[in-house]
């Protein structure tokens, strides 16, 4: 670990690096154990330095953005973790076409293009995640994902950085190759149509309204709970199975969208996971369905 803290002090600002830096400041459910180092790279060369010097050394990495997908257990995560945020977050516009980096949120993305008066990504303008992580979870919302504009991304990936067509960020639903393969998403390029501005950002206005109306935006989660099994809604299932409200300490299925689990009080991991394991075993027994969870569990319990 020495080495890896020598590596990354000579790459970067000490301000950059965290020592045992709690996890529950950078996950939007408020959660989770300390990480042993947090990195904040702001540029390609930090980044793929930080994970040379890891690999080198034999120790773990992952990459977050803003935490927004994200259940992290209890006692933390063992290595280094690389958080792209506000520092890695250029945006620019060449003619219809926009270009990301990773730490950039959707939210500023989305209201990037609506300025530029470019459609495309009026879905993404109300998920709290980056645009990296987005892109890695093949975020999407009201009929639109992330893979229907995407032209390509800067992936680092099998040890280098590589450009990847949409055709081979083989992206489906909420899972994307470097997600399946361990790769970091950089930077990203859509291809979006020209509108007039004040229209798109009525589009933006109503779906976040939706949002309003019909998620728990007040509790800290990580969004839906549970992917969507096939021929069914996750929330539904829950609902049905009269879930609503059940709680373990503080953490809640919401009593707005079942869909949720939100924190209504204290609760820490090990409640939000033990919330999950009751939902999905009573879903299972009670319609055969098993409901696999969105939310990313990491860390150690
Ligand atoms: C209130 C609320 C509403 C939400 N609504 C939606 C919604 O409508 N649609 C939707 O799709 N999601 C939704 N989400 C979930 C979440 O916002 C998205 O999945 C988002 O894309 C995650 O981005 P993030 O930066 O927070 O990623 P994180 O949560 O930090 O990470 C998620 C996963 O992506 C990986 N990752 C992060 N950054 C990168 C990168 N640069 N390269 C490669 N891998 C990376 C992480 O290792 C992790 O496995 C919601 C969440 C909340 C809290």
């Amino acid at each position: 670990m020495n080495v890896l803290l020598e590596k990354l002090r000579a790459l970067a600002r000490e301000d950059q690096i965290l020592l045992d830096e709690p996890m529950s400041r950078h996950t939007t459910f408020r959660v989770g154990g300390p990480a042993d180092v947090f990195f904040m790279p702001e540029s390609a060369e930090q980044l793929t330095g930080a994970i040379e010097a890891a690999e080198a050394g034999g120790i773990p990495w992952m990459v977050v953005g803003n935490g927004s997908n994200l259940l992290v257990l209890d006692k933390g995560i063992r290595g280094l973790v690389i958080g792209l945020g506000e520092g890695f977050a250029a945006i620019a516009r060449v003619g219809n076409t926009l270009t990301a980096w990773a730490g950039a949120s959707l939210a500023r993305v989305s209201a990037y293009a609506q300025a530029s008066g470019l459609s495309g990504l009026e879905f993404a303008s109300g998920i709290p995640g980056t645009l990296g992580g987005g892109c890695a979870m093949n975020a999407g919302a009201y009929g639109g994902q992330l893979s229907d504009c995407l032209i390509d991304a800067e992936v680092y990936l099998d040890g280098r950085v590589q450009t990847l067509t949409n055709a081979e960020m083989a992206m489906g639903y909420r899972t994307t190759r470097p997600l399946r393969e361990g790769g970091i998403v950089l930077s990203a390029r859509f291809a979006l149509t020209p509108d007039d501005p004040e229209a798109i950002a009525g589009r933006m206005r109503e779906l976040n309204a939706r949002r309003r109306d019909k998620q728990p935006l007040n509790y800290p989660s990580a969004g839906s709970t549970f992917k969507r099994p096939e021929g069914y809604f996750a929330g539904a299932l829950i609902e049905q199975a009269g879930l609503k409200g059940r709680a373990v300490r503080g953490a809640q299925v919401s009593e707005k969208h079942a869909g949720f689990i939100v924190r209504t009080g204290e609760a820490d991991a090990a409640d939000i996971l033990a919330l999950i394991h009751i939902v999905q075993d009573e879903v299972k027994a009670r319609f055969g369905v098993t409901l696999e969870p969105e939310v990313r569990i990491v860390g150690e319990a």
